[in-house]
């Protein structure tokens, strides 16, 4: 990375800047490796016990406490001491090499670009909704656990995504809270000579001026573009005013500033990334600018550009419904991109638009950023197995005539950060099994290590977490009640609600209708029965946020809230407002079962329940997302059966049932089920099984991993070949698409004709490619997988010239006899070698 780069100051003087020490201090505070690595809770603690047990935010602990008391702390050796040796531990943990640098030290990657819409990375920088956050901020956290050398870019927020409050009659209401920058562990990124960097970035009429932020995560950084510079025009001023707020024309402003933004601020830096990845389609118009950027250098078309470009991008979609996706009305687009489009890409608006449609022609097509992302990647992921397998059939409309298993998109299942979700009892458990490097390297013997830990260990350990999410739940409704303006008499019954002996279960999530958070409500009474059972109780935390604008969200918070109110109920249930990751820590924490209930197929993949693991929590879960991957019977309970049946009340109701079945007949009983020493054999045997196995599976380690092997070091070699040589490569291929343009309509089959040879067919192919070069294509034998399995994919060799006919040629294959000749159907693909088929030119012909 460039000198420019590692520039950065702290911010506004602060009355205390001078002390002696405070540099330290802020050093410490300003990295977000303090929200996983715990060693400097302490201090923090020491300087505001209250501030930082309501914040978490070293940074806001820093700059309120007074200058006379950090002079008293500081001047105590032992504390100065202690700050000293945990600078230079955070400065090793930044700067010696990794495990990637010692497992890759030839690695033909120098960078990669992440680009996110949200970063979920700690409360002190609330630039997050939910789930697509909590993935761009754990894989950066074990980017830099493991050393990858990824560079994060995305939005600051002058508001962060809502808080909620619940009135006395259950209803949601929705507040925003001003984030004061100098309140956010965020410095300005400043040139070498001070000057704070700002990028221009043109809009139709007038530009905009973007202030660059940085965030220290370990050894990565984050960049944030924020808008509200007092150069702008008071409009632009509030393009970065809120996640997910406004309507289209703003959410398409945000994400030209991010793309555009985003990749030219690369630039100023001097950084080039041969990677580029884009978590989610909002920031698709980076592969515009990287474009664009490539034409400058090189003097190339925009075509030539992008199909260099295009290698060493990688597109991860996360959505489970092509109504997920963005769109823009092509109005919209013409009014903001036309310009760029002209005078920046040399194309005309057209050839924008068609980027971002299924059919190029039709004018009235909107805009879809996914489709933009598929056109300009190298690569395509979901977020799980599963996913992987949805995203093929919402993306088939990209690749007519090729067959759904063939659509060009993997998988990587998502995993999370657990260094950022264990408790500080689950991290002394596995330091103690494991090591206190367990996380920085492949995460392979954790497993059998983890194994080895006792019942009753194990069993003590869940039962102390579990005391302490029963004291925080009883603490935090206390407060929340008090607030909502409830009587001292429930103020002071929300102390004694609960018991840490019981059973207890939690529900935390986005309140939407797919999630089913209702499901336990469908028969109210069976679920009283359930919880008020004298012999074997349970208890229930719940916690979530409905969009603003979603009613039937909100509706679905009502409906508890109305439940909560019935003295029956109340004992054993507490709902908990204002779902953060501050209350999530809590809840993953303690919980004994974490419930999940989705409508199969819509979680891609679901990352709360991944975060009980390394707390020894037990998952019940809908067998959709990450669980339809990580169920067996060992590990855990599910729910359906598999198949998806859309909104089907009956099935919702039948599944419901199922629920209280399981619940009944498996879970409690197993957890009441003690032997002579209190323990519950089968249960710890289950927490066991879930910790060993699929902990590492399912950490942010792995999928990181995973993202390198599997895509980041193919997409960098071949951005790299193609790069070469001023895109030599790149014009070679636009040259070679231009020839299929042009003579692909003639491409016909004569006689296809077979031979049966005992073990054998052997198949001949007669194909007409008129003047096409046969090097252009790839003609091959294709039958559909049977049984789910793989499709056969025979490559056929050209034998001779068909007598007589310019242009024609024999294909001849041999295939197994094992499946009838009938199965089997020729066809006509595009060749070329490193070019993604079809990914890169979906063209088929087939033999009928
Ligand atoms: C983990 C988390 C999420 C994502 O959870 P899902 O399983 O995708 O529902 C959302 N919000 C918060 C605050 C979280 O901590």
């Amino acid at each position: 990375m460039s000198e420019q780069a590692r520039v950065s100051h702290p911010k506004e003087p602060l009355l205390s800047t001078d002390v002696e020490g405070f540099d330290s201090l802020s050093e410490l505070a300003l990295d977000m490796r303090s929200s996983w690595n715990h060693a400097t809770d302490q201090v923090w603690r020491q300087l505001d016990p209250v501030l930082w047990e309501l914040t978490h935010n070293p940074w806001v602990v820093l700059q309120t406490v007074s200058r006379e008391k950090l002079q008293r702390v500081l001047a105590d050796p032992a504390f100065r001491k202690n700050i000293d040796d945990l600078v230079q531990v955070r400065r090793h943990a930044a700067e010696a090499p990794a495990w990637f640098q010692q497992t890759y030290p030839q690695s033909p990657l120098s960078c990669v670009a992440y680009f996110s819409m949200e970063f979920m990375l700690s409360e002190a920088l609330p630039i997050y909704s939910g789930g697509l956050g909590n993935v761009a901020g754990d894989q950066l956290k074990a980017a830099s656990d493991l050393g990858v050398p990824v560079i994060g870019l995305g939005l600051l927020y002058q508001q962060g995504y809502f808080r909620q409050v619940i009135d006395q009659d259950g209803a949601q209401q929705a507040l925003f809270p001003y984030n004061d920058p100098g309140q956010l562990p965020i410095t300005p990124l400043r040139r070498p000579d001070g000057e704070w960097l700002r990028l221009e970035i043109a809009l139709p009429g007038y530009s905009v001026w973007l202030r660059v932020w940085q965030v220290q995560v370990g050894r990565v950084k984050l960049y944030l573009l924020d808008s509200n510079d007092a150069a702008n025009y008071p409009a632009h001023r509030s393009i970065t005013s809120e996640l997910y707020g406004g309507g289209p024309e703003l959410r398409l402003k945000q994400e030209m500033l991010l793309g555009i933004g985003g990749w030219r601020l690369l630039a100023a830096l001097g950084v080039k990334p041969e990677v580029c990845h884009l978590n989610e389609g909002h920031a698709a118009f980076a592969v515009l600018e990287r474009a664009r950027s490539f034409m400058e250098e090189t003097g190339r078309t925009f075509e030539v550009a992008l199909a260099v470009t295009r290698a060493g991008n990688l597109f991860t979609t996360h959505t489970a419904v092509a109504a997920g996706f963005d769109r823009f009305a092509p109005a919209l687009i013409e009014q903001y991109g036309a310009g760029y489009a002209r005078t920046q890409l040399g194309i005309p608006l057209h050839d924008l638009l068609a980027l971002g449609r299924q059919n190029p022609n039709d004018s009235s097509e909107p805009f879809n950023m996914a489709y933009l992302a598929v056109r300009g990647s190298g690569a395509v992921n979901g977020v799980s197995r599963l996913h992987g397998e949805v995203s093929r059939h919402i993306f088939l409309p990209l690749f007519p005539h090729w067959p759904q298993d063939e659509i060009p998109v993997g998988h990587v299942t998502n995993g999370v950060h657990m260094p950022t979700w264990d408790s500080a009892a689950a991290d002394d458990l596995w330091t103690q099994a494991c090591g206190k490097d367990r996380w920085l390297g492949t995460a392979e013997t954790l497993e059998q290590d983890i194994r080895r830990i006792s019942d009753a260990s194990l069993w003590r350990f869940r039962a102390a977490a579990r005391k302490s999410l029963v004291k925080y739940a009883r603490e935090r409704l206390s407060r929340q009640l008090a607030v909502s303006g409830a009587s001292p008499e429930m103020v002071d019954g929300a102390k004694h609600l609960f018991d840490s002996n019981t059973l207890t279960l939690g529900f935390a999530r986005r309140f939407a209708t797919y999630k089913r958070p209702n499901l336990l409500l469908h028969d109210p009474d069976r679920l009283l029965r359930l919880l008020n059972n004298p012999q074997r109780p349970v208890q229930l935390v719940m916690a979530g946020k409905a969009h603003p604008a979603d009613r039937a969200g909100q509706a679905l918070i009502q409906e508890w809230m109305h439940f909560i109110c019935r003295p029956e109920a109340r004992p054993h249930v507490v709902f908990l407002s204002d779902y953060d990751m501050l209350l999530t820590e809590q809840l993953v924490h303690g919980v004994d079962v974490w419930l999940n209930t989705p409508r199969r197929p819509w979680e891609a993949c679901g990352t709360s329940g991944m975060k009980v693991l390394v707390n020894g929590g037990i998952n019940l879960s809908e067998l959709d997302g990450w669980w339809a991957e990580a169920y067996t019977p060992e590990v855990g309970w599910s729910l359906g059966d598999g198949k998806e049946r859309g909104d089907d009340l009956a099935w919702d109701a039948a599944e419901a049932e199922a629920l209280y079945d399981l619940l009944e007949r498996e879970v409690i009983p197993e957890f009441y089920t003690r032997d002579e020493q209190g323990i519950p054999g089968a249960w710890v045997t289950r927490m066991r099984e879930s910790m060993a196995r699929l902990t590492p599976r399912f950490s942010t380690n792995r999928a990181v991993r995973e993202y390198i092997e599997q895509y980041y070091f193919p997409a960098a070699s071949a951005y790299r070949e193609r790069a070469a040589d001023k895109g030599a490569i790149g014009l070679q291929v636009v040259n070679w698409q231009h020839a299929l343009e042009q003579k692909w309509a003639a491409l016909r089959f004569g006689e296809v004709t077979f031979e049966t040879h005992s073990e054998q067919h052997v198949f001949e192919a007669q194909v007409h490619l008129d003047d096409l070069d046969p090097k252009a294509v790839r003609v091959e034998l294709y039958a559909d997988g049977v049984m789910g399995g793989a499709p056969v994919r025979q490559e056929m060799k050209r034998v001779r010239q068909l007598a007589g006919a310019s242009g024609g040629y024999v294909y001849c294959a041999a295939v197994s006899a094992a499946r009838r000749p009938a199965d089997y159907t020729a066809r006509v693909i595009p060749h070329y070698g490193g070019v993604a088929i079809p990914l890169e030119d979906p063209r088929i012909l087939w033999q009928r």
